[in-house]
Protein backbone atom coordinates (compact mmCIF):
# COMPACT_ATOMS: atom_id res chain seq x y z
CA UNK A 1 0.00 0.00 0.00
CA UNK A 2 2.83 2.28 -0.59
CA UNK A 3 0.96 4.46 -3.30
CA UNK A 4 -2.23 4.62 -1.03
CA UNK A 5 -3.37 8.38 0.00
CA UNK A 6 -3.51 8.41 3.74
CA UNK A 7 -6.09 9.93 6.07
CA UNK A 8 -4.17 11.02 9.13
CA UNK A 9 -5.60 14.79 8.99
CA UNK A 10 -9.58 13.07 9.29
CA UNK A 11 -8.63 10.35 11.55
CA UNK A 12 -8.85 12.66 14.86
CA UNK A 13 -11.92 13.92 13.83
CA UNK A 14 -13.28 10.13 12.64
CA UNK A 15 -12.68 9.16 16.53
CA UNK A 16 -15.17 11.90 17.78
CA UNK A 17 -17.28 11.12 15.36
CA UNK A 18 -17.56 14.80 14.09
CA UNK A 19 -17.00 14.03 10.28
CA UNK A 20 -20.19 14.37 7.41
CA UNK A 21 -21.14 11.42 6.30
CA UNK A 22 -19.22 11.36 3.01
CA UNK A 23 -15.74 11.83 4.73
CA UNK A 24 -16.39 9.16 7.46
CA UNK A 25 -17.38 6.80 4.58
CA UNK A 26 -14.04 8.24 2.98
CA UNK A 27 -12.10 7.20 6.08
CA UNK A 28 -14.07 3.88 6.50
CA UNK A 29 -13.29 2.73 3.42
CA UNK A 30 -9.53 3.34 3.55
CA UNK A 31 -8.81 1.99 7.31
CA UNK A 32 -10.48 -1.62 5.91
CA UNK A 33 -7.39 -1.57 3.70
CA UNK A 34 -4.80 0.02 6.17
CA UNK A 35 -3.17 -0.95 8.78
CA UNK A 36 -1.14 1.89 9.77
CA UNK A 37 -4.38 4.35 9.65
CA UNK A 38 -5.72 1.45 11.76
CA UNK A 39 -3.25 1.89 14.34
CA UNK A 40 -3.28 5.96 14.91
CA UNK A 41 -7.11 5.53 14.93
CA UNK A 42 -6.70 2.95 17.86
CA UNK A 43 -4.91 5.87 19.29
CA UNK A 44 -6.99 8.67 19.04
CA UNK A 45 -9.90 6.42 20.33
CA UNK A 46 -8.15 5.68 22.98
CA UNK A 47 -7.39 9.56 24.04
CA UNK A 48 -10.65 10.36 23.64
CA UNK A 49 -12.29 8.08 25.80
CA UNK A 50 -9.77 8.85 28.52
CA UNK A 51 -10.58 12.51 28.30
CA UNK A 52 -14.19 11.80 29.66
CA UNK A 53 -12.49 10.04 32.93
CA UNK A 54 -10.03 12.81 33.03
CA UNK A 55 -11.56 15.25 35.01
CA UNK A 56 -11.36 15.04 38.73
CA UNK A 57 -14.80 15.37 40.97
CA UNK A 58 -15.87 18.31 42.18
CA UNK A 59 -18.69 19.35 44.34
CA UNK A 60 -20.20 21.99 42.80
CA UNK A 61 -20.87 25.05 45.14
CA UNK A 62 -23.96 24.81 47.76
CA UNK A 63 -25.52 28.23 46.27
CA UNK A 64 -25.08 26.84 42.52
CA UNK A 65 -28.33 24.63 42.59
CA UNK A 66 -30.69 27.74 44.29
CA UNK A 67 -29.66 29.62 41.24
CA UNK A 68 -29.97 27.41 38.67
CA UNK A 69 -33.74 26.73 40.34
CA UNK A 70 -34.36 29.94 40.65
CA UNK A 71 -33.23 30.27 36.87
CA UNK A 72 -35.62 27.73 35.97
CA UNK A 73 -38.79 28.65 37.43
CA UNK A 74 -38.60 32.00 36.92
CA UNK A 75 -41.22 33.24 33.99
CA UNK A 76 -40.24 33.52 30.79
CA UNK A 77 -40.37 35.85 28.31
CA UNK A 78 -42.67 35.65 25.39
CA UNK A 79 -41.10 35.15 22.31
CA UNK A 80 -40.89 37.50 19.64
CA UNK A 81 -43.66 37.29 16.81
CA UNK A 82 -43.41 38.27 13.66
CA UNK A 83 -44.62 41.53 12.88
CA UNK A 84 -48.71 42.03 12.36
CA UNK A 85 -49.18 43.40 9.44
CA UNK A 86 -52.26 45.80 8.74
CA UNK A 87 -55.31 44.84 5.92
CA UNK A 88 -53.57 47.76 4.17
CA UNK A 89 -50.13 46.68 4.42
CA UNK A 90 -50.86 43.37 2.79
CA UNK A 91 -52.94 44.71 -0.32
CA UNK A 92 -49.80 47.22 -1.10
CA UNK A 93 -47.53 44.28 -0.89
CA UNK A 94 -49.80 42.18 -2.82
CA UNK A 95 -50.34 45.12 -5.74
CA UNK A 96 -46.63 45.45 -5.45
CA UNK A 97 -46.07 41.45 -6.13
CA UNK A 98 -48.63 41.70 -9.01
CA UNK A 99 -47.42 44.67 -10.66
CA UNK A 100 -43.64 43.00 -10.71
CA UNK A 101 -45.41 40.10 -12.43
CA UNK A 102 -47.08 42.31 -14.71
CA UNK A 103 -43.83 44.00 -15.78
CA UNK A 104 -41.52 40.68 -15.69
CA UNK A 105 -44.92 39.20 -17.78
CA UNK A 106 -44.06 42.46 -20.42
CA UNK A 107 -40.28 42.49 -20.37
CA UNK A 108 -40.82 38.65 -21.44
CA UNK A 109 -43.89 39.15 -23.98
CA UNK A 110 -41.81 42.23 -25.63
CA UNK A 111 -38.65 40.08 -26.18
CA UNK A 112 -40.69 37.51 -27.89
CA UNK A 113 -43.25 39.90 -29.68
CA UNK A 114 -40.58 42.23 -31.59
CA UNK A 115 -39.35 41.14 -35.00
CA UNK A 116 -35.61 40.14 -35.00
CA UNK A 117 -35.16 43.30 -37.60
CA UNK A 118 -36.30 45.85 -35.42
CA UNK A 119 -34.01 44.74 -32.49
CA UNK A 120 -31.25 44.52 -35.48
CA UNK A 121 -32.21 48.00 -36.37
CA UNK A 122 -32.25 48.99 -32.54
CA UNK A 123 -28.83 47.39 -31.65
CA UNK A 124 -27.28 49.43 -34.98
CA UNK A 125 -28.46 52.65 -33.22
CA UNK A 126 -27.34 51.74 -29.74
CA UNK A 127 -23.96 50.70 -31.41
CA UNK A 128 -23.49 53.84 -33.55
CA UNK A 129 -24.96 56.75 -31.32
CA UNK A 130 -25.92 55.41 -27.44
CA UNK A 131 -27.64 58.74 -26.82
CA UNK A 132 -29.51 58.44 -29.75
CA UNK A 133 -30.67 54.94 -28.29
CA UNK A 134 -31.26 56.43 -25.01
CA UNK A 135 -33.63 59.14 -26.34
CA UNK A 136 -35.51 56.80 -28.13
CA UNK A 137 -36.03 54.72 -25.02
CA UNK A 138 -37.18 57.50 -23.15
CA UNK A 139 -39.54 58.06 -25.62
CA UNK A 140 -40.98 54.39 -25.81
CA UNK A 141 -41.78 55.02 -22.04
ZN1 LIG B 1 -3.64 4.85 5.75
Amino acid sequence: MQDQVHVYELLPAYALHCLDAEEASRVAEHLASCAECRAELLAYQTVAGRLALGAPDTAPPAHLKNRLLAQVQAPQAAPARAPVRTRRQRAAMAWGLAALVLLVALVAGASTVIPESALLTTNAIAAESPSEYFGLLRLSW
